[in-house]
């Protein structure tokens, strides 16, 4: 499991989706971005990359109510601290899964079973 801060990393990314959907940040996101996310960002591991924002606009084009949902969840994650690991396997996503899709509830592997159809509990 990832730890707070680590976690907390991607909020800030969550939150900037939400913002792209038009969204007002909730009471929820607003409660999280008042705590700690500032120290997370001074870290400096960010670095301004913007990698992931083209797949994630082609994304949003695509299934924004999905998105939604799916970010909301994603930031209840991290106010649970169960944000990075699947919902499913409960194995680590792996970061360079979640710089692409920092949404996404499962890893790869459980993501392509659900999507097969063939996904058991
Ligand atoms: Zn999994």
């Amino acid at each position: 499991m990832l730890t707070k801060t680590q976690q907390k990393k991607y909020l800030p990314v969550l939150l900037d989706i939400l913002e792209k959907l038009g969204v007002k940040l909730g009471r929820m996101g607003e409660a999280v971005l008042l705590g700690e996310v500032d120290a997370a960002d001074a870290d400096g591991e960010d670095g301004g990359g913007q990698s992931y924002s083209r797949e994630m606009q082609i994304g949003l084009l695509e299934n924004e109510e999905f998105i939604l949902k799916a970010v909301r969840a994603a930031v209840k994650r991290i106010e649970l601290g169960t944000f990075g690991s699947c919902q499913a396997c409960d194995e680590l996503i792996p970061p360079r899964r979640l710089e692409v899709l920092p949404y996404t509830s499962f890893c790869l592997a459980c993501q392509k079973k659900l999507e097969k159809g063939e996904f058991e509990e």
